[in-house]
């Protein structure tokens, strides 16, 4: 077909919609017909909008003060005749910017790699069937169905809708959900203001709908704007803002010392050339340039080591903040357990069955508990029970492969499914009998959902499921008309949640024949229950060993669940997720929604941290309990699967989504996605995060020092009157050679032993701690004053100017290169760690060596850096310097961990 000529879409009747587009909203498109559409429209796609072209990156790199004043002393230089010197001072630049842009350009692909990991899927009709597809295959003409939580798949014209609430800030900036209708408006409606269209990128925050879709890809509303550009601000997080600041501060601070340099040497009447020089290799040295760039490139390798073990960091931020995680707040279902649920035993009221089997395939078979006369299929309210569960049902099990099945929907009703089966209920028979007219999709608030369906006897009926704390006050009879014993009722449910069976209750009411719709409000009483139905949902064996791991690291972990407090305690007993305070039933502390409504925020403020089971919670408690928990200064990570999550993951620390069972609106307000919603990977997650941190710490330990010792020996050089034992061509040689091959190579450092022994960081820890700012002075002044030892030990031997200068490069070269082992952990010697754990260390180090060796024997580089071949023994000198410093840095190290001096570099 061709594109109908419109867009006015909201402007025709439902019935014209169809018609127009060739389709049906019961049947879809016929499959044929997809397939040509799909060639002639294309894929549901939008055209990656450009981002920054990789000149304007690369041009990005010099805008920057260390980068202004490089250029200026290039030009004075030229302007000076000493072409020389001026092609250093510009190499240094070039090489600056060169490892600027690709650590950027690295740090970007690895972020915009993510987007393209989350897809999102569409239901759709087509051919009268109902599937799952990805939403790229969409083509117009569609029929898609749409409910709270998804992200709306292309432009829709909606047909049907149930209180359907759709947030188009994406599109509009307007944050506030719109209601939708259905109904046609006039021509020239305002885009803000058609409600009977959803559109591509907004999201359902309510109810339901139904649609056909007429614009995909770049022809969606979202596609003529296309906002979805990658944008720089992106790499900025709290840590690189710091270190910004810090980098700043620095650089006044540096500027101003140079101008003191550059007077005292011009009153000694130096040449301005040399004044020049000595004053850009101070501000060279000692600036730490490599920093900001090493930061974000560590973070952004931090985003494809934690995307390889499952985790997607939506936020650059949640890196760093990982490592510093004090409680998870972890969901149950799903997350905590396998959600590979089975119906185990069933209640009819009057009677017990137990089922076997196990997993979603229907072999096994129900038994009643205690001796019975009739069989269960003559059961007529066991019969009507598990047809309520195939009814009031949207999920359907896919067969793949021999007895293995795929949920397409909701496990817990999928276990409704199989255990209907094992008495031989087929959900299709079933819905061809009792068709449906209507239906209230399961909304956590709410805890049950509920179907109509037409009935034999010129009636319809009503089935709901739900908690039993929702549906057993509303129920006065069972379905046989003999009264409920609630408190039977509810010892059957203690029984089964003591065993940790995750409990449904299941009612019906009748109605007249002619009623079409169902309201929450029609559901209020007059409900005769069914009985019930208990599965297991066995705790995950990796979710286990992760909470035992995340306890030993100091980290609280707490279950959040909609489910019953008694169930929620036994999984949460099976996990070893014990609180501190105990219950004298269940070993446990746990508390329900309601009692922790009760609480005063002072009270939960003062408990929150003791409770480790919160039962029947509600989004918005979830809200106050992460609140809570943060007025304690932890830094909570919470995950969340349900549309109303939202704000909860958006207030914790570290917002987690589930990638299989999450909706798209929690996906959308997370930091970070689990693409296995196993609890297993957060906790690889925060160890992933505090190794990322920790070398970070490690870069920083090791630049600062060694850029205080280049610094220093000009320093001290202009202001004590001594000769530079260093040329300020040679620091400026040494500065950008060793930022590369020593300082970067801490980034690859793997993670220490006992990682995840330690108590969590101190997210306010200072970038500058005492101890560091310690190290730096001692490592720095050791480093100036070895250089000027050698310099003036070989000058008192006699040898010439050059030699004892090349001697003196060597020696500092040495020296960071042997600091740098010690940097690479803050904690344990070398020898603890692995000496070749991290071979490209080693690799840094040779590969310096092997440039200090050409400085030191190739004539063109003699002449450049005005240095001169050596015998070995400056060699031997250099090696020896750094074997000291290394053996002193070592045992500074040690001594802090015996004395117990609390580590903080
Ligand atoms: P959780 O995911 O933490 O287990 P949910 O909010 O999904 O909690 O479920 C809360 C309660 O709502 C469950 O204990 C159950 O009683 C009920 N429930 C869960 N899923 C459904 C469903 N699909 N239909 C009806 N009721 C449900
Ligand atoms: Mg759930």
């Amino acid at each position: 077909m061709s594109r109908p000529e419109t867009e006015q879409w909201y402007h025709f009747e439902t019935d014209e919609i169809a018609s127009r587009w060739e389709t049906s909203s019961e049947q879809g498109l016929p499959l044929l017909e997809v397939a040509r559409r799909r060639n002639r429209f294309g894929p549901n796609q939008l055209t990656q909008a450009k981002g920054e072209t990789k000149l304007r990156v690369f041009i990005r790199q010099f805008q920057q003060p260390l980068v202004y004043i490089l250029l200026v002393a290039t030009a004075l230089t030229l302007v000076l005749r000493e072409w020389a010197d001026a092609a250093v001072i510009f190499g240094v630049v070039l090489v600056n910017s060169i490892i600027g842009y690709v650590q950027e350009a690295k740090a970007l692909k690895a972020i915009s790699a993510l987007s393209k990991v989350l897809s999102s899927d569409a239901n759709v009709v087509r051919g009268g069937q109902v599937s799952q597809i990805s939403a790229a295959d969409l083509v117009p003409g569609d029929c898609v169905k749409l409910q709270s939580g998804d992200r709306v798949p292309a432009d829709i014209r909606l047909l049907h809708q149930r209180d359907l609430q759709i947030d188009e800030s994406a599109l509009t900036g307007e944050s506030v959900p719109v209601e939708k209708s259905v109904t046609a408006l006039a021509e020239g409606t305002p885009l803000a203001e058609r409600t009977n269209m959803a559109f591509s990128s907004t999201l359902v925050t309510y109810g339901t709908g139904t649609g056909i879709v007429v614009a995909t890809g770049d022809h969606t509303e979202i596609g003529h704007i296309n906002k979805l550009i990658a944008t720089a601000d992106v790499l900025e997080t709290p840590l690189v803002r710091r270190i910004n600041e810090l980098s700043h501060t620095l650089l006044k601070v540096i500027l101003v010392l140079a101008a003191c340099v550059a007077f005292s040497i011009l009153l000694r009447g130096e040449p301005a050339v040399e004044v020049l020089l000595a004053a850009v290799a101070l501000a060279v040295g000692a600036i730490p340039e490599g920093l900001p760039a090493v930061v974000t490139a560590t973070l952004a390798l931090g985003v494809s080591r934690l995307a390889s073990r499952r985790a997607i960091v939506r936020k650059l931020p949640a890196v760093e903040t990982l490592g510093s995680t004090s409680v998870i707040c972890s969901d149950k279902t799903g997350t905590l357990t396998q959600n590979q649920m089975t119906v185990r035993r069933i209640s009819t009221g009057n009677q017990q069955y137990d089922v076997d089997g196990s997993g979603y395939e229907a072999k096994g078979s129900i038994t009643a508990a205690t001796t019975s006369d009739i069989a269960p299929v003559d059961d007529h309210q066991l019969v009507e029970m598990l047809r309520a569960g195939v009814l009031c049902n949207d999920t359907r099990l896919v067969s793949v492969g021999h007895s293995e099945w795929k949920v397409e929907g909701d496990p817990t009703e999928a276990a409704l499914l199989t255990s209907a089966l094992k008495l031989g209920l087929e959900g299709h028979v079933a819905n061809s009998e009792f068709p449906r007219r209507d239906a209230i999709p399961f909304e956590s608030q709410y805890q049950y959902m509920a179907t109509l369906h037409q009935s034999h006897a010129d009636q319809s009926v009503a089935y709901i499921k739900g908690s039993v704390e929702r549906l057993l006050p509303r129920c006065k009879l069972l379905a046989d008309g003999s009264p409920v014993d609630s408190a039977a009722i509810e010892s059957q449910v203690a029984e089964m949640a003591a065993d940790g069976l995750r409990v449904l209750a299941f009612a019906k009411k009748t109605f007249p024949a002619d009623k079409t719709n169902l309201e929450h409000d029609d559901l209020t009483s007059g409900l005769e229950l069914l009985g019930l139905q208990g599965m297991i949902d066995p705790p995950r064996p990796e979710a286990i060993k992760a909470v035992a791991a995340c306890q030993n690291a100091g980290i609280k972990v707490k279950m959040i669940t909609g489910d019953h407090v008694g169930t929620a305690t036994a999984i949460a007993g099976q996990l070893g997720l014990a609180g501190r305070r105990n219950d004298e039933n269940t070993g446990l502390f746990g508390i329900t929604g309601t009692q922790l409504e009760a609480l005063s925020d002072r009270e939960l403020i003062d408990s929150v941290e003791e409770i480790a089971v919160f039962a029947r919670v509600s989004p918005a408690q979830k809200l106050r309990l992460v609140e809570a928990l943060q007025s304690k200064g932890n830094v909570v990570a919470m995950t969340g699967d349900g549309v109303n999550d939202a704000p909860a993951l958006r207030q914790a620390n570290i917002g987690v989504a589930m990638g299989i069972t999450g909706t798209e609106v929690t996906k959308e307000a997370a930091d970070m996605i689990l693409t296995d919603d196993n609890f297993a990977t957060i906790e690889a997650a925060v160890e992933e995060g505090r190794g990322i941190y920790d070398n970070l710490k490690k870069f920083i330990a090791w630049t600062l020092p060694t850029n205080l010792g280049e610094a220093g020996i000009i320093l001290v050089a202009a202001f004590l009157g001594f000769q530079l034992p260093i040329t300020p061509l040679q620091i400026l040689w040494i500065n950008m050679s060793t930022a590369i091959l020593l300082g970067a190579t801490l980034a690859f450092e793997p993670k220490e032993p006992g990682l995840m022994a330690r108590p969590p960081r101190d997210a306010n820890e200072p970038i500058l701690s005492v101890t560091l700012m310690w190290r730096t002075l001692w490592v720095g002044a050791l480093l100036v004053l070895a250089t000027y030892g050698v310099f003036a030990f070989k000058k008192y031997l006699g040898v010439e100017l050059e030699s004892a200068r090349t001697a003196a490069v060597n020696v500092i070269v040495m020296g960071q290169a042997a600091y740098l082992l010690t940097c690479r952990s803050l904690r344990h010697s070398m020898f603890q760690l692995g000496i070749f754990s991290n071979p490209l260390v080693w690799a840094g180090i040779a590969a310096m060596i092997g440039l200090q060796v050409m400085l030191t024997y190739v004539p063109l580089l003699n002449q450049i850096f005005e240095t001169q071949p050596t015998t070995w023994r400056p060699w031997a000198l250099a090696f020896g310097t750094g074997l000291v410093l290394f053996l002193l840095s070592e045992i500074d190290k040690a001594w802090r961990s015996v004395g117990g001096v609390k580590e903080a570099s």
